[in-house]
């Protein structure tokens, strides 16, 4: 499953000018006759995406030397970014003018406004720093060059790929991303990785199988996809967990996690969730001498005379160039579902998708590959498949962390207005999605304490509760009445749900959605209750590829140096990804088109 808000890191950043003496920090030194600044440290705070970002700024009496990010609760990995480069071009330009980082606009702001705030208390005329010098921020041209492999998108599908290229004998491999930081819609999600027979399944006696897996991940699908595309994913789903724990380095959690559609709990899921996986996937392609360009954003392919994929076109600001792929390329820059007119072309299945529906996705996620490999024949598969993730907040359009016992095997249910439930709240996302429009009026998704307590969701997620609070789509209380009149839920209807949840649960039969996972009564409060609305999650849709990773055209042949993996192929996951089979499928694929791409087969 794809869910936001990973795991919070307070990271220590230190930027400072060469040359800048540590013992000018944390004092104030006397003032210097004509000094532009009272040489000193100074403290500012901003506000980011998650909260506050604390700075320490040092002066001396000419120049901005140091800053210095003492704390912040930004998001790791999507904020790492804004937190090096702002402080960096602060510095080097003297200036609060810098430009944000695209897609980071938020955690960007926070640190500038926190360096603005410690100039102010250190009585700088701030407003003689905030005039942009557009001199300042010309890029560096790019340059033509030669590969051996070239992968487009650093998310978690063309990370794969590459570090799998290298580990296949190419020696040159570079992957272009458009935007500054790695990650795509895989740093975004929770990175939760279903394979059968994984260790913790092994640990828990859980019986499992890849032909299970394989069978419910395509039913979940609606039969759809092609067969033995969810094949190849069930079946080698496990070697890529264990590649990425023992050889890439990523951590993971010693509980699974069960998304509705596996009949078994089966979802491996990382220490620190999507940030988790694409850290170590970044250190380890850099280890390996993969060059990794940031800010540089994939425009077409290059074909030769017959036609074979031998390079990509790409831009960098104002410059463009060919990078050559002497063995292949790859296409990794993910799905569509950050591209409204996209989503509005391809959709058949619900009532909208345009502008009202948020998105859980990168920006950056606008289908740019699968035009790129239209534009030269290739198939496209399931383009109307798009799915909605059921439950986001509606301040966001961004899942939930607080909605955590919808995948962790706890009890939850949704009500709507008038209190009653209307779906098993542990189904297929599709159905939960289509029950949730069905609804006069918002939904809402109910827990109690006792809940909470068993996944510690109050200390985990302190921030997220303070801040869904603060915007009135979370509340806690008491009794059912009270949460029911905080959102003017027919409160009578509430109180005879839940008894009746209650009696379907202690039973072990749901007589009125025929739930069977999650089977956990709720007797007593306090109660908590989250207001939530569907947003577009994943485009099942894209590039067709077969089992090799080979890019199809739409003659049925295999385009020759072409080879693509992730959310931009369209031929894995039918007409609903079921959840926490997307990392399975990026991470097979990816690594099957790396390693294709560099063997040339
Ligand atoms: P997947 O899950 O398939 O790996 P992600 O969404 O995680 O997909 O990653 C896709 C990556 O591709 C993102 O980092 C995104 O910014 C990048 N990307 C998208 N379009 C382009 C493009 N035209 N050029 C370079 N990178 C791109």
């Amino acid at each position: 499953m794809k869910k936001f808000l990973a795991l919070m890191l307070v990271v220590l950043m230190v930027v400072s000018l060469a040359g800048c003496a540590a013992d000018a920090q944390n004092q104030t030194e006397a003032p210097v006759a004509d000094a532009k600044y009272s040489a000193g440290t100074y403290t500012g705070v901003g506000k980011g995406n998650n909260g506050d970002i604390t700075v320490e700024v040092t002066l001396t009496d000419s120049e901005i030397s140091e800053i210095v990010i003492k704390e912040h609760k930004e998001t790791a990995g999507l904020a790492d970014a804004p937190l090096r480069d702002i402080p960096a071009a602060i510095i080097a330009g003297q200036t609060l003018a810098v430009d944000t980082v695209a897609g980071a606009t938020f955690a960007s702001n926070g640190v500038i406004a926190a360096v603005t705030a410690a100039l102010e208390s250190a009585g700088v005329d701030v407003s003689t720093l905030q005039i942009k010098d557009e001199s300042a921020s010309a890029q560096v041209a790019i340059e033509d060059a030669e590969y051996d492999v070239v992968v487009i998108g650093a998310g978690g599908a063309g990370l794969s790929a590459a570090i799998k290229a290298v580990n296949s004998g190419a020696e040159k491999v570079v992957v272009v991303e458009k935007m500054p930081f790695a990650g795509g819609n895989t740093l975004l999600s929770y990175a939760e990785l279903a394979c059968a027979n994984n260790w913790l399944q092994e640990e828990k006696g859980i019986e499992d199988s890849p032909e299970q897996f394989a069978k419910e991940m395509w039913e979940g699908g609606g039969m759809l996809a092609r067969k033995e595309m969810v094949d190849m994913v069930a079946n080698n789903a496990l070697d890529a967990a264990l590649w990425l724990r023992d050889y890439v380095g990523v951590e993971y959690q010693d509980y699974l996690v069960h998304e509705g559609g596996h009949s078994v709990a089966r979802a491996v899921e990382p220490i620190e969730l999507g940030a988790g996986m694409i850290t170590p996937l970044v250190k380890k392609a850099e280890e390996l001498g993969v060059e990794i360009k940031y800010n540089t954003k994939a425009e077409e392919f290059v074909q030769n005379a017959e036609g074979r994929v031998t390079g990509v076109l790409v831009s960098a600001g104002e410059s463009t160039a060919v990078l050559t792929a002497k063995s292949g390329v790859v296409l990794a820059s993910g799905g569509f579902g950050a591209n409204i007119e996209m989503r509005e072309q391809y959709n058949k299945r619900w009532p909208t998708v345009g502008e009202s529906v948020q998105t859980t996705n990168s920006p950056a996620i606008v289908g740019d590959g699968i035009i790129m490999a239209e534009n030269i024949g290739a198939q496209l598969e399931g383009m109307e498949h798009i799915q909605l993730y059921p439950f986001n907040n509606p301040m966001t359009g961004v899942f939930y962390g607080i909605e955590a016992p919808s995948w962790s095997g706890e009890g939850l249910i949704y009500v709507n207005i008038d209190g009653n439930r209307f779906v098993n709240e542990m189904g297929m996302r599709d159905v939960r999605a289509e029950a949730i429009l069905a609804q006069e009026g918002p939904v809402y998704a109910i827990y109690n304490q006792e809940v909470a307590d068993r996944l510690n969701l109050e200390a985990k997620f302190a921030d997220e509760y303070e801040k869904c609070l603060e915007g009135g789509v979370y509340y806690k209380a008491d009794t059912l009445e009270e949460i029911a009149e905080y959102f003017d839920i027919n409160a009578d209807n509430l109180v005879q749900t839940m008894a009746d949840y209650n009696k379907y649960m202690e039973a072990g039969v749901d007589e009125a959605f025929g739930r069977t996972t999650a089977m956990v009564p709720m007797q007593q409060g306090p109660w908590f209750i989250l207001k939530g609305v569907v947003s577009v999650h994943h485009t099942m849709g894209g590039v067709m590829i077969d089992t090799e990773a080979h890019v199809i055209d739409t003659e049925g042949n295999v385009m020759p140096g072409l080879y693509a993996a992730g959310e931009v192929t369209g031929s894995v996951h039918g007409n609903n990804r079921v959840g926490t089979c997307a990392i399975s499928d990026i991470t097979v694929f990816g690594r099957i088109a790396g390693e294709n791409a560099a063997t040339g087969k």
